[in-house]
């Protein structure tokens, strides 16, 4: 047998991270085995324009690189994709329900069952449908029309008995069908719900595993009862842990946000997206961009493997050591067996861990390339870039380190792709290290003349002669390092200051202690 899985996204104008974990899982055990994984649009209830809502969810899919076999933009012997076009389909399978029995055409009024629902609270006791408004025969059918109702298609439901599900995750599962519902999958208006649509759909796809968020747990028995009365074989089910809010078992949710930024992980990594975009002019209002939308990683540059190494881990575990795992190797070793069943919270710190250890990882080459497009978005660079532009920003890097957690983190390095006349100087620490200590400027001076006469400017020999700068003059190191800092890069953080002044050059330097100098006077 084929193994064939499916994600089956509803078109919300974004890509949840806990989709990209299901849609993930999918790939995973699909393509492991060589199988087929379909991207399949649930968008029986979409309101508003398909094609918009659904754009940032394929995009988000192909930034991660979790490429589809079938479905949207590539089709398929088994399209159409979309709910929305299938509707036929949907109703041959209404058709089918009711004459096995399995369905009914149900003519209550709204008030009508509120009447009911109500009666069973008064009385203490759950609601169950008294079916009194069910049309048994055509005949009743249309006299219940004549009276001006109108029809909805509801599951005949065994009022008895139990469900019983071995779902691939989380074992035996029990459902009573006593606390199941008539539910409704046609409405009056002959639109069709989701639950039959996707039973359809995953039998007319041939999907071999239904792997999926566990909020649709509840939601399988009423689906495993068409399967069987349409005379569907049965795929395996496997229901996936949530992806819990930061700090708790809760399914991570976007309409959530304010009480995650209580969380000091999630709130640092979210300012941290939001600095990176407002540096790009990008709007940035909270709804549209933060950690919980996949577009968010995309903008600030993270790296689709490291995010999707993280996801992996959040649910499956290979052993209780191995943290790193190459696309390659996910696609080896993934298991339905080793998914938790437990939920897992969504830890901004071991994800932004995986991030920087993936960018340190990366090949020179590679890292230049992730970050040069941040320089050109932010209008440091040109689009194409000078042909000295890798060398030199390899030279940042390197001495940057893991300060470059994510590609937009270059950002923070502004002053080396500015013209000196450009360099804009934080005024606070321009007053705490030039302008109010005695004699800092005096020995800037100095320090200029060095810089100015020095043989090599080569990071080590300008540490070797800023030292004895330091010991001839009497004073401390931090007397002269931070005044340099401020004068050249307009900071009072960055790297390691012998090489950042060797990376500017003689020239620059000179030209902004000169202009710092001149500032303060
Ligand atoms: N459209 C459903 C969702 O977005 C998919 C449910 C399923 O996988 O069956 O949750």
């Amino acid at each position: 047998m084929t193994v064939r899985t499916r994600f089956a996204p509803s078109p919300t104008g974004y890509l949840h991270i806990g989709g990209v974990r299901t849609a993930l899982f999918n790939w995973l055990f699909a393509k492991g085995q060589g199988g087929q994984f379909i991207l399949r649009i649930d968008d029986t209830d979409a309101q508003r324009n398909v094609e918009e809502a659904l754009a940032p969810i394929l995009h988000g899919l192909k930034w991660v690189g979790l490429d589809w076999d079938e479905g949207p933009e590539v089709g398929g012997p088994f399209g159409p994709y979309y709910q929305s076009q299938r509707l036929e389909k949907y109703h041959a399978a209404v058709r089918q329900l009711l004459e096995a029995g399995a369905a009914y055409r149900d003519y209550a009024t709204t008030e009508e069952l509120q009447a009911e629902r109500d009666a069973a609270q008064q009385a203490g006791r759950p609601f169950v449908y008294s079916r009194r408004w069910r049309a048994e025969t055509d005949a009743d059918a249309r006299r219940l029309e004549a009276e001006g109702r109108q029809g909805v298609v509801r599951l005949l439901i065994p009022r008895e008995g139990q469900f019983v599900l071995n779902d691939l995750i989380r074992g035996e599962v029990r459902i009573d069908w006593a606390s199941e519902q008539d539910h409704v999958i046609q409405r009056a208006d002959g639109t069709c719900l989701y639950h039959l649509a996707t039973v359809v759909d995953d039998h007319d796809m041939q999907i071999s595993h239904v792997i999926r968020a566990e909020e649709h747990l509840s939601n399988t028995a009423r689906q495993v009862f068409m399967f069987e009365r349409l005379g569907y074989p049965l795929p395996q089910f496997a229901h996936l842990p949530y992806v819990a809010e930061p700090g708790s078992k809760t399914k991570l949710s976007k309409r959530k946000l304010d009480k995650y930024l209580k969380n000091r992980d999630f709130a640092q990594l979210m300012e941290h997206g939001q600095s990176i975009a407002r540096r790009l002019g990008l709007a940035v209002s909270a709804e549209t961009f933060n950690p919980v939308i996949v577009d968010f990683y995309e903008q600030v540059g993270y790296l689709p493997d490291a995010l999707l190494n993280y996801l992996l881990l959040l649910g499956w575990s290979l052993d209780d050591k191995t943290e790193e795992f190459s696309r390659d190797e996910m696609l080896k070793h993934f298991s339905l067996e080793r998914v938790n069943k437990a939920p897992a919270s969504f830890d901004c710190e071991k994800l932004v861990a995986f991030q920087s250890r993936a960018m340190q990882k990366l090949p020179s080459k590679q890292r230049v390339a992730k970050v040069v497009p941040f320089l050109q978005r932010a209008k440091l660079v040109t689009d194409p870039p000078p042909c000295d532009t890798a060398p030199y920003v390899t030279q940042i890097l390197d001495a940057a380190r893991d300060r470059v957690k994510v590609a937009g983190d270059i950002l923070d390095f502004d002053d080396f792709f500015v013209a000196n006349e450009d360099l804009k100087f934080d005024e606070a620490t321009l007053e705490k290290r030039l302008r109010k200590p005695a004699g800092a400027r005096d020995l800037l001076v100095k320090y200029r003349e060095s810089l100015a006469q020095t043989e090599s400017f080569s990071a080590a020999d300008l540490e070797k002669m800023t030292h004895a700068f330091v010991e001839s003059n009497g004073i401390k190191i931090g007397d002269i390092v931070h005044a340099a800092r401020v004068a050249i890069t307009g900071k009072a953080v960055g790297f390691g200051l012998f090489d950042t002044l060797a990376i500017l050059g003689r020239d620059r330097c000179l030209a902004r202690i000169q202009r710092a100098l001149e500032i303060t006077a």
